[in-house]
């Protein structure tokens, strides 16, 4: 993984087409290539004229942006934020028939929400209610409950100290050409193409099992 200074956009691991009909083509294409680009860009450009920082990873510069040289903590912030929300949200894309939780993760979806389809209903709502740009995310709190919570703009969990499973991006970039002002369908059609084997993979890691 290409995890610091200079950072570079690194290929989908599958087909801009491979979401359809959920998530279509030229979306994809869009989002990947020139909304992610343009993060990537930015945060080196930021780095640019720093070298002490160029060697820090996405998650040291998120967790450490009050240490930043005020110059350019926004736009580390900001950028830094984009870049891993918008890699998160591609890794946990599968091409669809979707398919369902499983493992410990369903366990824990199970004890905490009774159920998939009731947790389904609250992740929906909460990704329905981020006013403007953002994402909704099921995270695990230090106590190692899970939580759904959302984050504005392109802020990330990492600093609230909770650590991530799954995210969906509800910027109208992640969704307009297709869904059109459905934020509803395109919450629905994105739940056809969710990665559930890399969410219970990012649940393991968060309890100290796997890689
Ligand atoms: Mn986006």
């Amino acid at each position: 993984m290409n995890d610091h200074y200079k950072f570079i956009n690194t290929p989908l691991p599958y087909a801009y087409d491979a979401m359809e009909p959920y998530i279509d083509e030229k979306t994809m294409r869009l989002h990947h290539d020139r909304h992610l680009q343009t993060y990537i860009n930015n945060l080196n450009s930021a780095l640019n004229k720093y070298p002490q920082f160029q060697n820090w990873t996405l998650e040291q510069l998120l967790l450490n942006v009050p240490s930043l040289p005020e110059e350019i903590r926004t736009a580390v912030k900001n950028n830094a934020g984009g870049v891993f929300n918008h890699r998160f949200y591609f890794s946990n894309l599968t091409p669809p028939p979707s398919t369902q939780p499983f493992g410990s993760l369903c366990d824990a979806i199970e004890k905490e929400y009774r159920g998939y389809s009731s947790f389904q209903n609250q992740f929906k709502t909460a990704a329905l209610s981020v006013f403007g740009s953002g994402y909704a995310w099921l995270v695990v709190n230090a106590a190692g409950k899970l939580c759904i919570i959302t984050t504005e703009n392109q802020d990330t969990p990492l600093p609230l100290g909770l650590f991530p499973i799954l995210n969906i991006d509800v910027w109208e970039h992640a969704y307009y050409l297709k869904h059109y002002n459905l934020r509803a369908d395109y919450i629905d059609d994105w739940f056809r193409v969710v990665n559930w084997n890399n969410a219970n993979k990012n649940y393991m890691r968060c309890f100290g099992i796997g890689s």
